[in-house]
């Protein structure tokens, strides 16, 4: 959980770290900015703040900003149903990514997931995205990321999303933020 004026904080620190990006973006815009903790309490740490600027029954583009080191935890998306579920790009807008996905660990990660939650990360191969750099994950691939010491913005890029339905490796992960009253 976290608390109504934590939440406003971190929405203003993702606006100015959008603000550096130069993208177009409206201020009613980035007053919709969701912050996610993923139920972990520990925002600077763990989450990921979201814009989404697309998201209809077929695609969806967002900006998912994240503070020096933070981390968004390892998920997959999930087929439903008849939905082979979501295949995302992840590209690169600002500051620095390392981002990991199944293959042949590397020896010497430079992401350092929170201590505490290290068993919930499970693949570890790196990929460094700067800023142009993207790749892409289909359906059904483990992967996490974490920002650099400066922080990130990156595009999301998808087919249709199912946020409720991410399946995260660490079983104290809940994707919907719960907001208390100060
Ligand atoms: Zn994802």
């Amino acid at each position: 959980m976290i608390s109504r004026r934590q939440y406003a904080s971190a929405q203003q620190r993702a606006a100015d770290l959008l603000r550096k990006t130069r993208i177009a973006l409206k201020e009613d815009e980035l007053k919709r900015i969701e912050v996610a903790d993923m139920g972990l309490s520990e925002l600077d740490q763990s989450g990921v703040q979201i814009l989404t600027l697309v998201d209809t029954e077929k695609i969806a583009v967002k900006l998912l900003t994240l503070f020096p080191h933070q981390t968004e935890p390892e998920h997959v998306h999930p087929q439903i149903g008849a939905y082979a579920g979501k295949e995302e790009t992840i590209r690169c807008e600002w500051g620095e990514l390392f981002l990991y996905g199944p293959g042949e660990p590397t020896p010497h990660p430079r992401g350092h997931p929170p201590q505490h939650r290290r068993k919930t990360y499970t693949v570890w191969k790196e990929y460094h995205l700067l800023p142009g750099d993207q790749i892409t994950f289909q359906p059904g691939t483990p992967h996490w990321f974490q920002a650099g010491e400066q922080g990130c913005v990156l595009w999301s890029f998808s087919t249709k999303v199912v946020d409720t339905a991410d399946v995260f490796t660490d079983p104290e992960v809940q994707r919907v933020t719960v907001i208390i009253e100060d």
